[in-house]
């Protein structure tokens, strides 16, 4: 009868922990083999829908969010990011934004207009017009005339605050000077650890790698 009774007692999570660690739950188990047979892009993307889809229930983003935080993914800068209302003037674009807005697409720079540049060099006639190619001042860069821009924007990347991160030229991406910009740069930008370099869509090799920021 009391064997009975004990046998029924709840295992304690302290006993637990003594017999299996988090690395080698099934949980991690199969955690490990998501994350390393998801694409990281597609995995972002499934995260990114589920969090803002309208049929999600808030207690489970709420966990969600919990034990992001718990595992150490998520910090506390991150969270005060999300909630910062200040508006700011991106040094790059030259638009206002919150920070809550922010992210890896949020700036965005056109290339500069090209100009036809006549190269003297007769190629297949079949390719339109022979002999130019077209200039992009805004890369200091000449393609052909039927290969499109360098790529799709001059910029793609987070808004910022901070003029050492903007690769400035003299065509479209000026300074606030430059554009008399009023009023700009009252919150400066908070930076919130390990972030991924900024995307620069054009290959431009003049200058080091920008650091990142919350802006
Ligand atoms: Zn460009
Ligand atoms: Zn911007
Ligand atoms: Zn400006």
């Amino acid at each position: 009868m009391n064997n009975a009774l004990s046998m029924r007692q709840p295992v304690s999570r302290e006993q637990n922990f003594s017999f299996s660690t988090a690395s080698n739950s099934a949980s991690a188990g199969t955690l490990t083999y998501l994350l390393n047979n998801t694409r990281p892009l597609d995995f972002h993307e499934q995260i990114l829908k589920a969090v803002r889809s309208p049929m999600a229930f808030p207690q489970d983003i709420d966990n969600l969010l919990h034990a992001l935080e718990k595992v150490g993914i998520i910090i506390g800068a991150a969270q005060d990011a999300a909630k910062d209302a200040r508006v700011r003037h991106c040094v790059r674009c030259h638009k206002t934004y919150v920070e809550r807005n922010n992210g890896f697409q949020a700036c965005q720079v056109a290339h500069d207009k090209p100009r036809l540049i006549k190269t003297g060099i007769q190629s297949d006639a079949n390719t339109g017009l022979c002999g130019f190619k077209n200039y992009y001042p805004c890369c200091d860069q000449m393609v052909g005339t039927d290969a499109g821009a360098p790529s799709h924007y001059h910029f793609v990347g987070r808004h910022t605050t901070v003029e050492t991160n903007v690769r400035y030229n003299p065509t479209n991406v000026l300074t606030c000077v430059m554009r008399k910009c009023a009023g700009q740069g009252a919150a400066r930008d908070v930076t919130i650890g390990q972030v991924p370099p900024m995307q620069s869509a054009a290959p431009l090799p003049s200058r080091p790698a920008s650091r990142m920021e919350v802006s």
